[in-house]
């Protein structure tokens, strides 16, 4: 992989250090500094305005304006209606102005500049010293934060210390709706209200088409405000006051931010204004300083269940623990309404959609680290269930067809190949259901919702499927796996096999109800009309599925005519054609048998276990070397079945590009926003990875192995309400209960009961 790291960050276990400001790494920059509490994410753009390049970015999960797709015709089925994750309210803005100078680092003289964001404790702070042109000198420090508690709560302190002066300093605060959705060029708010009510001045915005509407309101503590005065334009409200400042004394000030999202469009603005101005005012009671300290608490209490440390390689520490920060940041299971975009709440990019990667990448990480938070982005699913049954209508199917990229649970890609072609999102979603169900034994949730779900993905699984005239098999034509490199095909294996199982999950879920939970089965067929014909169906659509494999060569076909493809070696092409979406002709791409992303591999990193090692190895032989890993999901994925397979180098050369690829930039894009559902990979390709993780089988299975690189690493995992910790060393595996009850695992194909006093195991010679 030609990817190579662009480091202008230090090195820290805990924090992300940026000394000294260099502008072409000012969006870079943006993205990495990114806050985010769920509801609602601010990229690390400069309070006090920056001139230069920048992408003023605030964002709430699930806002969003609408767009029109691409004229489509009147082809059925295509996407009309697009969503987008709206730029919203800029609530750091910040001017400060000495002697009439505005502060602006593109401009102004700004020495000893370090931004450090503490993972420890979820804080980013920013310091520099000013000297303004009329000689005087001052260190100014932003702090920020986003409650973690307090999901409405954002809290930013300045603080201005001068060095060589007594005097004022005009300051000004604000809430600015005027700022630009960047990938549309143009604001897309409307304020139809602002005002002041007591200290806490407010402001609503309004998107046209959607008819979302964010309040956004703030009170401001200071010392020593003067002159308060309050300044307003038609998408602005903000405060001017003076500050006083004395020489080699620190004056600060707090602004408490409280933001409101609502996005039902028919709830009156001043029902909202009124909501947002109550929220607002039952806030005041909490300090910066309150609030502060509980979001130490609150990350002391994440990081004890969900740390790994790697010792011997202070990179990968800071890249994995960064990981593992944005991960919670950006999804902590407070509200099953939302999800976990491929951006997160970093940037416009992917216009803030959740795809596929939810159930297949990201979900396994919270299944074993905020189990809460994995049963609800189940709920997601089921809330939105309704909007898949639309789909599947479209899509001229039964039951539900999940969107490839969503926001609200309906399909917003418009590229028709990827909305109409890709049955993957449903056959995630039913996997998400069974990965979950057999780690958490939630039959509460399965009985009830999941088999929901299910019944209605067989639905369009069979109604979407056809019997092939030749081989009389059932299979999936028309379709486009994850490798997306090849758009329209017919019998992809990946489909096919995820179909075979969801079909066959389904029917085993309805045959432990028969005995387990009759009433509830009875209520579900009847809500749904379900009929025994249909089961017997989807029974002879599993058991007939068909699978492309080479007898010959023990090689899964990807497709239909996969192996009659054109080849190309990969390694011919020239670097500078990568990404190829931008040099290739759209068309060229799919003309051979080059690889964007796992495809058989991946099936086979899912149900692992299902396949004998010589199978694993023979595939990946066969199909590594045709792929050129153009999704950032990809390389983690071959670096677990490297590890597997004994590919100790490879599996640490995929590794690589994991834990730091949005701190070392890899795929120069991070400008655009993190890759948060990639840094979800980066947590697997180190417990499954490294640790030998399998959670596909009956129960936990581990086959530990340390890098060569490393001296010792460890992690752990919340598994049946204990933690789980696992420590590797170049001898041994450690495993041991932190917390909770024993618990029962294999390693190294024995099984073992785990306790409070552990159990070390050597690692068997390679
Ligand atoms: C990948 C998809 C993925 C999407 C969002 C694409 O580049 O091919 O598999 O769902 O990015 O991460």
């Amino acid at each position: 992989m030609a990817k190579v790291a662009d480091r202008y960050l230090k090195i820290d276990p805990w924090k992300i250090v940026e000394e000294g400001f260099e502008p072409e790494h000012g969006r870079v920059s943006e993205s990495i500094f990114s806050l985010g509490n769920e509801y609602m994410g601010v990229r690390g753009y400069f309070d006090e305005g920056y001139s230069g390049d920048r992408l003023v970015g605030s964002y709430f999960n699930g806002v969003f304006e609408e767009g029109q797709a691409i004229p489509s015709g009147n082809y059925k089925g295509m996407v009309t209606r697009t969503c987008f994750m709206v730029n919203t309210v800029d609530w750091l803005y910040t001017r400060i102005t000495i002697d009439g100078e505005t502060l602006d680092i593109a401009k102004s003289n700004v020495k000893d500049f370090t931004r450090c964001l503490d993972m420890k404790k979820g804080i980013l702070t920013r310091e520099f010293v000013w000297n303004t042109s009329s000689g005087k000198s001052v260190k100014i420090s932003f702090v920020r934060f986003l409650s973690m508690t307090n999901p409405k709560l954002g809290c930013q302190r300045v603080s201005l210390e001068p060095v060589n002066f007594s005097g004022k300093v005009n300051i000004r605060i604000a809430l600015d709706f005027s700022i630009i959705h960047e990938s549309c060029g143009k604001n897309l708010w409307s304020c139809p209200k602002k005002g002041k009510e007591g200290n806490i001045i407010g402001i609503l915005g309004k998107t046209s088409k959607s008819g979302h509407m964010l309040f956004s309101a703030c009170r401001i503590h200071t010392s020593s405000p003067k002159e308060m005065q309050l300044v307003e334009d038609e998408k602005f409200i903000g405060i001017d006051f003076i500050m006083d400042l004395k020489q080699g004394m620190n004056s600060s000030f707090e602004k408490m931010v409280v933001n409101y999202a609502e996005k039902n469009p028919d709830v009156s603005v001043n029902e909202v204004w009124s909501k947002g101005m109550k929220i607002a005012g039952d806030y005041s009671s909490i300090s910066y300083d309150i609030a502060y300290e509980k979001q130490v608490e609150y990350w002391a209490d994440t990081w004890e269940n969900s740390d790994i440390v790697i010792e011997g390689d202070p990179e990968n520490q800071q890249g994995i623990r960064y990981c593992i920060f944005q991960l919670h940041q950006t999804y902590h299971g407070e509200d099953p309404s939302l999800n976990i975009g491929a951006k997160g709440l970093t940037g416009e990019a992917y216009n803030g959609n959740a795809f596929w990667d939810t159930e297949t990448y990201c979900l396994p990480f919270y299944i074993f680290n905020n189990p809460r938070a994995a049963r609800n982005l189940l709920e997601y699913r089921y809330k939105t269930l309704p909007k898949a049954m639309e789909r599947a209508k479209e899509l001229d199917c039964e039951g539900a067809f999940y969107p490839i990229a969503t926001l609200d649970g309906s399909e917003t890609c418009a590229l028709w190949q990827h909305a109409s072609l890709q049955l993957q999102a449903s056959t995630a979603v039913a996997y998400g259901i069974w990965h979950y169900g057999k780690l958490l034994k939630d039959k509460e949730f399965l009985y009830s919702k999941g088999i929901e779900i299910l019944i209605q993905i067989s639905r369009m699984l069979a109604s979407r499927g056809q019997w092939g005239q030749r081989t009389g098999k059932f299979g999936f034509f028309a379709v486009m796996g994850p490798d997306e490199f090849q758009m329209m095909v017919n019998n992809n294996c990946y489909t096919n096999i995820m179909g075979k199982k969801t079909f066959e999950y389904t029917l085993k879920v309805i045959n432990e109800m028969k005995i387990n939970a009759p009433g509830q089965l009875s209520g579900i067929s009847e809500k749904l009309g379900l009929k025994s014909g249909e089961l017997e169906r989807w029974r002879q659509m599993a058991e007939n599925m068909f699978i492309p494999f080479d007898n010959a060569t023990g090689i899964y076909e990807q497709h239909d005519g996969f192996f009659n493809l054109p080849h190309i070696d990969i390694h011919s092409i020239p670097v500078t054609d990568f990404p190829l979406y931008h040099s290739w002709s759209y068309d060229r791409i799919y003309r051979n048998d080059m690889i964007k992303q796992p495809d058989v591999l991946m099936f086979m990193f899912l149900y692992n276990q299902e396949f004998s090692p010589e199978t694993k190895k023979i595939n990946y032989m066969y199909y590594e070397p045709r792929c050129i890993h153009e999704s950032s999901l990809s390389p983690s994925i071959h670096s677990i079945l490297a590890t597997e397979l004994g590919g100790k180098r490879e599996a640490y050369e995929f590794f690589k590009f994991s834990t730091r690829l949005d701190l070392d930039n890899y795929n120069r894009n991070t400008a655009e926003g993190l890759h948060l559902t990639s840094i979800a990979a980066a947590w697997m390709n180190i417990v499954y990875g490294f640790g030998g993780m399998r959670s596909d089988g009956e129960i936990l299975a581990f086959n530990p192995s340390l890098p060569d690189q490393w001296n010792e690493f460890s992690f752990k995992l919340v598994y049946h309400d204990s933690v789980l910790n696992v420590k590797i060393d170049n001898e041994s595996a450690e495993f041991k209960i932190l917390k909770g009850n024993n618990q029962t695992v294999r390693i190294y194909g024995k099984g073992y009961k785990i306790d409070e006093k552990g159990i070390a195991i050597r690692i068997p010679e390679a």
